[in-house]
């Protein structure tokens, strides 16, 4: 029993370990989180598919920040996201997509470079959030060879951001 469980895991050990180091994010999502604020919803049902996100309650008008160096690669208005943001890293392998924003940065321009905990925007409940519940939806793909905005391979944010929030104390 031990064994066959020890043998299945190997395959699969590997490969997680390596896309969750290269996930890692530079600085929290948003301002005032503390560990105890999050929550894995990444493989929770939404719809007729997975979360496949991180969702971070927080009120309305919290700065939200860069999560890596990079460019604003898009700003999108979608009716399930609302206000949206496309941040590449600066290597373009991974695209933070932020969702439900109230508003972004005044002087915020597509193609914009920006720092690790940079003010982008302000949390919302824009598209299909409930208004009573403003938050951040919080996605990472990695990009493919395209480096498409709109298309990646969905990593589960939960343990990036809670590392990067551990470093804060
Ligand atoms: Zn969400």
């Amino acid at each position: 029993m031990m064994r066959r469980r020890s043998f299945l895991q190997v395959p699969f050990l590997a490969p997680l370990v390596a896309s969750v180091q290269a996930q890692e994010l530079s600085g929290p999502p948003i301002a005032g989180l503390t560990p105890k604020d999050l929550r894995d919803t990444f493989y929770e049902r939404r719809g007729s598919g997975r979360h496949e996100a991180m969702d971070l309650i927080a009120p309305r008008g919290t700065p939200v920040f860069a999560v890596v160096s990079g460019a604003i690669r898009k700003l999108f208005h979608s009716k399930p996201g609302g206000l949206t943001i496309y941040l590449f890293d600066e290597q373009e392998r991974f695209c933070y997509y932020y969702a439900h924003l109230d508003g972004y940065r005044a002087d915020l321009r597509e193609g914009a470079r920006v720092k690790t905990g940079e003010l982008i925007a302000y949390v919302g409940s824009t598209g299909n959030a409930d208004p009573l519940a403003p938050h951040l939806h919080l996605a990472i793909f990695e990009l493919g060879p395209e480096k498409q905005w709109w298309k990646g391979t969905p990593l589960n944010p939960f343990r990036p951001v809670l590392r990067a929030v551990n470093r804060q104390f």
